[in-house]
């Protein structure tokens, strides 16, 4: 994919509330203002890299892009999962991520054990893989230490431009 490594970051906003934090894996929802930003090659499926959040420290994530049921399938939604314990929920937080890699294509599971088994898998993969030097080096992304704060988030359009210039 020609956009990795691809940077992004905006306000975690709730979502669908499929009971992800009750599976043990709580993902993060952006807006539909960054979903719309995706270039065209990124398709739909599992992602690693790192996130942070407001102005704290860069960790390992995955994210799942999919097609969000609130909008009929019609729409993307991107999720995000930070490989970290939080002490407390970041809704309304500027969430920053830089998407690295790419795991596996979406997929129906036919039970809950069998897509928590998928979920944990990817996470190890996750894991492993940015352990590489390459995808180590943007952990120490100048966009990460540039993260806003909640309070002064900065407007859509100059995200799009710092984004841009990546
Ligand atoms: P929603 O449907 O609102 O997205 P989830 O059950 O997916 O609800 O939980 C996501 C929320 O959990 C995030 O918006 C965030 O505030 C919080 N959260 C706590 N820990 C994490 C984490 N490690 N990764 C992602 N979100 C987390
Ligand atoms: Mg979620």
């Amino acid at each position: 994919m020609k956009s990795l490594p691809y940077f992004c970051r905006g306000e975690v906003i709730r979502g669908f509330g499929r009971g992800s934090k009750e599976l043990g894996i709580p993902t993060a929802n952006f807006p539909d203002s960054v979903v719309d930003n995706l270039p065209a090659d990124i398709s739909t499926g599992i992602y690693y890299g790192w996130a942070c959040v407001g102005n704290g420290d860069v960790h390992k994530m995955v994210m799942s892009i999919g097609w969000n049921p609130y909008y009929k399938n019609t729409k993307k939604s991107m999720e995000t999962h930070v490989l970290h314990t939080f002490k407390e929920d970041f809704y309304g937080e500027i969430l920053s991520v830089v998407m690295v890699g790419y795991i596996r294509p979406e997929r129906s599971y036919t039970t809950l054990e069998a897509l928590i088994a998928a979920i944990n898998s990817d996470i190890e993969e996750a894991k492993v893989k940015l352990e590489l030097p390459e995808h180590l080096k943007l952990r120490d992304d100048n966009f990460f230490t540039s993260a806003p704060s909640s309070s002064s988030p900065l407007p859509t359009t100059t995200v799009t431009t710092i984004m841009n210039g990546h």
